[in-house]
């Protein structure tokens, strides 16, 4: 859950900071921090799978997987 929450902090950050840039976000170097933490919603492993393993592992819930 810790993966998952800084994965999500990270994205959350660089969003922020990508509009705070406006259109010129696009030209400059901020764009490829945007896409690093995009790369943490999928690597090491996504956070789609970490939710899923959760959800899998507490009683009474259905498995996804
Ligand atoms: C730049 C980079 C560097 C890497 N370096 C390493 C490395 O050094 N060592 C290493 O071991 N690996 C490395 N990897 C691999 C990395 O661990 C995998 O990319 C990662 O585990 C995701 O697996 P996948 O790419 O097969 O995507 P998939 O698991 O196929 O996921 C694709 C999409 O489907 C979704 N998804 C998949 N299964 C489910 C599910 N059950 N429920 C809901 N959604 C699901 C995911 O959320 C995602 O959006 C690297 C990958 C990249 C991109």
């Amino acid at each position: 859950m810790a993966r998952c929450l800084t994965a999500k902090a990270g994205w959350e950050a660089a969003d922020a900071c990508l509009r705070f840039h406006g259109g010129f976000g696009c030209d400059y170097d901020v764009e490829r921090k945007f896409r690093e933490t995009w790369l943490y919603q999928v690597a090491p492993i996504s956070t789609n799978l970490i939710l899923s393993y959760v959800a899998g592992h507490i009683p009474g819930l259905p498995r996804s997987y």
